[in-house]
């Protein structure tokens, strides 16, 4: 059987939809599951640069020549990564406290040298619960809350591998709590809860976790499965204990990564450096990044001129779940954006001026799979998985009856979730959050009953291609839904 759309983007590191717009401008209308023909693989791969050659698994491992990237699957070089981490919550709970001591504690305790840069993430060293002679790396995005992490996902990357919630312990559960929560839950990212501030007098672990629970957060000693630490991130109390089931949670995933291909990573963050030109912080994902590799990122490519970490120290080369400061770029690509290794410097030409021409085609490619009106199509593809609805209403009585009703709606063919309900406005979190869920597999839109966004609100989600659905009666909602689940929708005027 063939390589389908899917395990081809995934292999030559480029998105299903992407390849799937290569393929329609030769004139094949392909789905992501769809095998394709020895031809067309090669045909495709060509476009993006890459040269395909179908052998044997003996002959592979025969010849470990990390040439093609179509065959690394069946190579030794898949080792372990450190965990990458997002830090969320509240306002004023302590991310940012948070963020520093571990850095601060960490760094302190590791090896000296070199000064504190931002550049977007950080590594620190901790020893291994399992064997406190050997010391592991955890790597902390720096820049709290979830806007980093929702716009990586929002570009189709993952954001990190586990996210610490942080909640302080006199002010409980709060309304960016949840919303750091829900996206968590919606990227199917494992959750540690760090309840901060327990110096403070008024401090109330019970009634966080208290709290916590009624949103299903169910700590261990409840009989759940949430681990939840106690800190001070001012006193640098407990932190630790954090950082131990950081990794004790991240163990659960078998995080690995292959080392020896063409690396390839993602953007945290980038700008236009007076001295030195536009700069990139790029966290390597697979692969190793080296001085010298000619890349594209974005729609702009360039060469490694230098590597430097998080301490500021230049680096030749940089492994799976490394952050580093990369220089050499043409142009300042965007948070979230792909960065990729290619073979040689003017294929990475080529392959930015094809992704330009190409974007428009994306766009295009894009606006059509997104709302309620296009359900139908992907669901008869068998692409659809789940409709995912943020219900927003202006009582609660309401938040609980239409989620109950939505989630009846449910058939064999679709699930439908709520991954967000809520008393309030639309607002441009809602937004976010649904953009970030929307793909291939997932159609996410936003109900407000009784409700509208504001004017910047339906804006931002007209850019993110975000279906926004207003009502006041709850039986036309039920009505709307059913109708875009057999296709028979009246198209929105
Ligand atoms: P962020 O908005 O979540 O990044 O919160 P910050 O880290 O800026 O912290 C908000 C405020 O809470 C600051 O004044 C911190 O000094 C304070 N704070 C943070 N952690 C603790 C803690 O563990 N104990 C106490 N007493 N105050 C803290």
């Amino acid at each position: 059987e063939g390589t389908t759309v899917k395990e081809l983007a995934e292999k030559i590191e480029v998105k299903p939809k992407d390849i799937m717009a290569a393929l329609l401008a030769k004139g094949i209308l392909a789905t992501i599951n769809q095998p394709l023909s020895e031809e067309a693989m090669r045909e495709v791969a060509r476009e993006f640069g890459y040269e395909v050659t179908v052998r044997s698994l003996e002959e592979i491992i025969n010849d470990q020549q990390d040439t093609l990237a179509i065959e690394t699957d069946a190579l030794d070089d898949i080792e372990p990564r450190a965990p990458v981490v997002a830090v969320m919550g509240h306002v004023d709970h302590g991310k940012t406290s948070l963020l520093d001591a571990i850095r601060n504690t960490r760094v302190a305790a590791g090896e000296a040298g070199g000064i504190t840069q931002h550049i977007g993430a950080y590594s620190v060293e901790v020893p291994d619960p399992d064997n406190r002679e050997k010391l592991r790396r955890i790597v902390f995005l720096d820049t709290p809350g979830h806007e980093a992490f929702t716009m990586m996902r929002a570009r189709g990357a993952k954001g990190a591998d586990v996210a610490v919630i942080v909640v302080a312990a006199d002010d409980g559960v709060m309304p960016q709590t949840i919303e750091a929560i829900d996206h968590a839950r919606a990227a199917k990212v494992p959750i540690v809860v760090a309840i901060n501030k327990i110096d403070k007098p008024q401090a109330n672990v019970e009634r966080v976790k208290k709290e916590l629970s009624d949103i299903g957060l169910i700590c261990e000693e409840w009989g759940g499965d949430t681990v939840m630490v106690e800190i001070s991130a001012k006193h640098r109390r407990n932190l630790d204990t954090l950082l131990e089931m950081i990794l004790l949670t991240s163990d659960l995933l078998d995080l690995k990564a292959p080392t020896k291909r063409l690396a390839s990573g993602v953007v945290l963050e980038a700008r236009l450096d007076k001295g030195r030109g536009p700069v990139a912080s790029v966290l390597v994902q697979q692969g190793t990044l080296k001085v010298g590799d000619p890349f594209i990122v974005g729609l702009h490519f360039g060469r490694v001129r230098a590597l430097i970490d998080d301490r500021g120290r230049p680096l030749t080369e940089a492994g799976p779940s490394v952050p580093v400061e990369v220089l050499g770029l043409e142009g300042v690509p965007k948070a979230g954006d792909l960065f990729q290794v290619v073979d040689d410097a003017a294929r990475a030409q080529e392959l930015a001026n094809y992704r330009q021409s190409k974007a428009r085609m994306a766009q295009l490619m894009s606006s059509a799979a997104r709302g309620l009106e296009d359900m139908y199509q992907q669901m008869k593809s068998g692409q659809l998985k789940e409709l995912l609805v943020i219900l927003k209403a202006d009582v609660q009585g309401s938040v609980e009856a239409l989620r109950e009703i939505l989630q009846k709606l449910s058939n064999e063919k679709v699930s439908i979730r709520v991954i967000r309900a809520d008393v309030g406005a639309i607002t441009e979190s809602d937004v976010m959050l649904a953009a970030a869920s929307n793909d291939m597999s997932h159609v996410c839109i936003i109900i407000g009953f009784n409700v509208r966004p504001a004017p910047r609100v339906a804006e931002l989600a007209k850019q993110e291609r975000v279906d926004i659905r207003l009502h006041s009666v709850i039986y036309k909602v039920e009505e709307e839904v059913r109708k875009a689940m057999i296709g028979m929708l009246d198209p929105l005027t």
